[in-house]
């Protein structure tokens, strides 16, 4: 059957769409079977058949090459697309630097340089402040309430009237989950060990963290760990326990605490250029979104079960202290967040304000409502 349909493919010598270059042996089948029609007859493919448009987009990304979840979730992504369109919509993934640096995406995709972005929209708060909400809100929403929220609390449409206005579409495409707190080599027992402390963390977090008397430094994740080794910083967070054994933390900090305040779910994005996403047929547009909702799940999971496990090899093999901030300092951070928070739409920018007032409300209503479920079931367990 699939003999036949890969000669009746070659005789025809004309669709490109049936030979994607990269996809395994499996997922070319699917695609012949599916978009190849083997049971098409001779005359009707030889007849001048107009041949479906293909697209090749560039996806530029923040991070690393192949790192695990976030840097291996847009490779998914691409490869996904690519099997769903029939070979229609071709995706190459770039790791930072590759095309452009990791803070140089979002500009790379609203010119159009890239068709598509991968990162984290607080990485694009000097283009928009309230754009750091997108990503995530410290004490603020969980992996679950932001999707919640953007897929059906209205998030996602004030989010691309915001990106709108760069020409650019953003969607969700992964969430780490609750992060840890971060690394670092002194302990923190009172909000006074914080003074003067140099520590990588982004958004509104890092915000926070300057407020309290630390010095926040943005760095993106290639940079972190010699940053960290040369005394550049004194500590950074970065993801959880999957990425930060990745990136071998456990080398050169000895404490690791917990819990993620400034990132208790940050959403990922995939942005991609107005123009080049209006050019799409429909279907092409449904398949994006859809793998880019699969994807934003997929991470999640992933995440969710890899942590454990290199939770337990960070402790168990490389022996790092994993410590609980105190009350008092988390107290303190908790304070500073809503300042933060409640000053992140800037002064005189409608749309700003009502996202906002949006992120806000629907807080407001999960903190109630997960108060009876979530919350009081993991308390409960
Ligand atoms: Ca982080």
């Amino acid at each position: 059957m699939a003999d036949v349909g890969l000669r009746k493919v070659g005789d025809a010598g004309l669709n490109r769409a049936c030979l994607p270059r990269s996809l395994g042996l499996a997922a070319a089948f699917a695609v012949l079977l599916g978009a190849c029609a083997p049971e098409e007859s001779q005359e009707a493919e030889t007849e001048a058949a107009p041949e479906p448009s293909t697209f090749e987009w560039k996806l530029v990304t923040t991070w690393p090459k192949n790192l695990p979840g976030l840097g291996t979730a847009p490779e998914r992504l691409a490869e996904m697309v690519d099997v769903m369109s029939a070979g229609r919509l071709k995706i190459k993934v770039y790791a930072a630097n590759e095309l452009v640096p990791a803070f140089e995406v979002f500009d790379a995709v609203s010119e159009g340089s890239a068709e598509m972005g991968h990162g984290a929209a607080y990485y694009w708060r000097g283009k928009a402040p309230i754009a750091a909400i997108f990503a995530t809100v410290p004490f603020g929403m969980t992996a679950q309430e932001m999707n919640a929220w953007l897929y059906h609390g209205g998030g996602l449409e004030l989010w691309r009237e915001l990106y709108g206005r760069f020409g650019v579409v953003p969607m969700a495409a992964g969430n780490s989950g609750v992060q840890m707190a971060g690394w670092f080599n002194k302990e923190i027992n009172t909000p006074a060990d914080l003074q003067g402390l140099k520590m990588r963390i982004p958004g509104l977090g890092g915000e926070v963290f300057q407020r309290a008397g630390g010095v926040a430094v943005s760095l993106p994740g290639s940079e972190i760990f010699t940053s960290l080794q040369t005394g550049v910083i004194d500590a950074t967070e970065w993801v959880g326990p999957y990425n930060d054994l990745a990136f071998g933390f456990q080398e050169i900090a000895r404490y690791y605490y917990y819990p993620g305040w400034h990132e208790p779910g940050p959403t990922i994005e995939a942005i991609v250029n107005a123009e080049a996403l209006n050019a799409l047929p429909d279907d092409l547009k449904t398949i994006l979104e859809t793998a880019c909702r699969a994807i934003n799940q997929d991470m999640l999971d992933e995440f969710t079960a890899r942590n454990a496990g290199s939770l337990r090899t960070l402790v168990e093999e490389h022996g790092v202290e994993v410590r609980r901030l105190p009350d008092e300092v988390l107290d303190e951070f908790r304070r500073l967040s809503a300042e933060v928070l409640a000053e992140s739409a800037g002064e005189d920018d409608e749309l700003s304000q009502r996202i906002l007032d949006s992120y806000t409300n629907f807080l407001n209503d999960m903190r109630e409502y997960h108060a009876v479920t979530e919350q009081a079931y993991l308390n409960a367990r």
